[in-house]
């Protein structure tokens, strides 16, 4: 075993610098959302995070071999993550826009949404000018936020800040905040899935398309594999079969 010594160091000390210059072996950790529905939420009975965004990395990582482990501390801690080095990727349902675009490398897009007004079931707010003297809701660090923030002086309301989508619905069904802005096709699951007492008011706000995100100039070879496992799961049809299995 004394013999052996050296030699297994000399072993560990190629298989480090072999692995510095490759992705090989490599374990990405990559940060998202953790209730955001159908993107990516918890699956209580099998006690683990599903859904469309999941399911896509799952797919892209297998294509492309890499491995990597998810975080789903949500949309702002995901933010976060990736900007402070701490995650190397990010999957969130992230609309990609020209103002991230400074801070983030982005993939192809792989979903098209926007967001939409949102207010209770029995309210009769109609439009944004009935925002007048009320306070909204928005999430933090989204685009749904960002947009609210633009308006709000024209339309004369405040916004109140939440960390997540449930706490953000449950404010406005409270009656706490007279709306909230959110992703059309997230409040469509919600209140179609979860049966949630709200209702969308007037037309898609910002049509945008989701991608996966890196920080800035940090991980190109990261975001090369997620484009090139995208494009591989398009042609073999396995996005389509994700898609369908979220109502797609
Ligand atoms: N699509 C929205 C954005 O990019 C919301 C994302 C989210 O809440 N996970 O800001």
């Amino acid at each position: 075993m004394k013999k052996l010594m050296p030699f297994l160091a000399s072993i560990l000390v190629l298989a480090a610098c072999g692995s510095t210059p490759s992705s090989a072996g490599k374990e990405y950790v990559i940060y998202s959302d953790n209730a955001f529905a159908p993107f990516e939420f918890l699956d209580t009975a099998a006690n683990a995070y599903t859904g469309v965004d999941m399911d896509l990395l799952a797919a892209i990582a297998k294509d492309q071999g890499f491995s990597y482990a998810v975080k789903n501390e949500g949309f702002d801690a995901a933010m976060g993550a990736v900007q402070s080095g701490q995650a190397d990727g990010m999957i969130a349902g992230m609309t990609i826009t020209d103002k991230r675009k400074e801070t983030f490398d982005f993939s192809e897009g792989y979903f098209q949404d926007g967001q939409i007004l949102v207010v209770a079931e029995g309210s009769s707010i109609s439009g944004l000018e009935d925002l007048n003297g009320q306070a909204a809701a928005v999430k933090t660090s989204t685009q749904g936020a960002d947009y609210a923030q633009s308006i709000s002086d024209q339309y004369g309301f405040t916004l109140q800040f939440y960390e997540d989508s449930p706490t953000m619905y449950t404010a406005v069904i409270n009656g706490i905040n007279a709306a909230c802005f959110e992703d059309f096709s997230v409040i469509g699951w919600a209140i179609k899935n979860d049966g949630l007492a709200l209702k969308t008011v007037g037309d898609i706000i910002n049509p945008g398309a989701y991608g996966f995100a890196t920080k800035k100039g940090s991980s190109p070879e990261l975001l090369d594999m997620f484009n090139k496992g995208l494009a591989s799961i398009k042609s073999n049809g396995q996005y389509d079969e994700i898609l369908a299995r979220y109502g797609y």
